[in-house]
């Protein structure tokens, strides 16, 4: 691809776990019901990601890796209530652009799946192929070549546990959904999808933490918050275990992970910080989720609104608990 195509590709796709990010995103978007990856390498040799949700029309394979041809957007209007999690059209050509690239995908109603693989971002291979209802995607040698990208990345090891964070705050964002995860062929994290936060929070934490956590629920200024937090005796060295979702999504905010530490004040030992995963819902028009392509930044309208009903909630709970 042109020089254009690959600086765009850098702003979505910097990181393996960026790919695993974006991908997920699209299973979901599809409608899947059980999402498996798996990834070699920290990512960087493979990473692969199968969901049973719609699929790709046969017409539509190859669009879907040309720039800016989003499915989800119809009209102009449509930009201004956004419900899936992608809606720009770049993260496949993106990927695409840096890595080998193969797609296998059956949409609902069709006799047979499409193969289509992609070699520098051009289809290079395409066939009918028996597939179940749904797509996988493979994603391989990322980056190899784009070596300026490969600089900035950290070890395998290191790519490999930002992958497996990911998936954790996944797992506990979509309790309703089956995640299934391989890492170099363990098995890593299996939920059931059954759609009980505990049972999501038992899978990434153990079951003997589950059955401590305590339950959150509460509105405070029109923001709803319901999940589950840690007592004060559970707690971590890093911020890692504080899962924030708004609007079902998956958010990385400071002020918002401050907030979940706050609330526990002074119950926890200097240095440590709790285990929570919680569900933040507030209107539409009152939060940007997609200031960045690469998802990392969120935006509120009254932030210290947002992150007084989070504190509030989790103290409610904490409190509540206390003997
Ligand atoms: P966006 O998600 O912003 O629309 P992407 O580049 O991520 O853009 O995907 C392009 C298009 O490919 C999507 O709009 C969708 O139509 C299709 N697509 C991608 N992944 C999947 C999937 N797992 N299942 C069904 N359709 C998919
Ligand atoms: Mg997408």
């Amino acid at each position: 691809p042109e020089v254009a195509a690959r600086i765009a590709a850098g702003e979505v796709v910097e990181r393996p776990v960026s790919v695993v990010r974006e991908l997920l995103d699209n299973a979901i978007d599809a409608g899947a019901t059980r999402i498996s990856l798996a990834f070699d390498d920290g990512g960087l040799s493979r990473i692969e990601v199968s969901d049973d949700g719609r699929g790709i029309p046969p017409g539509d394979v190859e669009l879907a890796f040309e720039r800016h041809a989003t499915s989800k957007i119809a009209s102009i209007e449509d930009l201004h209530r956004v419900h899936t999690l992608g809606f720009r059209g770049e993260a496949l050509p993106s990927i695409a652009a840096a890595a080998d690239v193969e797609v296998l995908t059956r949409a609902r109603g069709e006799p047979v799946g499409v193969f289509l693989a992609l070699v520098n971002g051009r289809p290079v291979r395409r066939m009918a192929r028996p597939a179940p209802e749904g797509t996988t995607i493979t994603v391989r040698d990322l980056f190899a070549r784009v070596p300026a990208r490969r600089k900035f990345l950290g070890s395998p090891a290191a790519e490999a546990r930002a992958i497996t964070t990911l998936a954790m705050h996944y797992a506990l964002a979509y309790p309703g959904i089956a995640f299934q995860v391989v890492n170099s062929g363990r098995r890593i994290l299996a939920t059931s999808g059954d759609d009980d936060m505990r049972h999501a929070f038992a899978a990434v934490y153990g079951a003997e933490i589950a059955r401590q956590v305590l339950e959150v629920d509460d509105c405070d200024g029109g923001v709803a918050v319901t999940g589950l937090a840690a007592p004060p005796s559970i707690h971590r060295g890093n911020r890692g275990g504080i899962s924030v979702f708004v609007n079902g999504r998956w958010v990385q905010s400071r002020p918002l992970l401050f907030a979940v530490v706050e609330a526990y004040q002074s119950q926890l030992p200097v240095g440590r910080f709790p285990l929570a995963a919680l569900h933040l819902r507030l209107p539409e028009d009152d939060v940007d989720v997609n200031v960045h392509p690469a998802k990392a930044e969120v935006r509120f309208r009254d932030e210290r609104r947002v992150a007084r009903a989070l504190r509030h909630a989790v103290r409610a709970a904490l409190e509540a608990a206390a003997p």
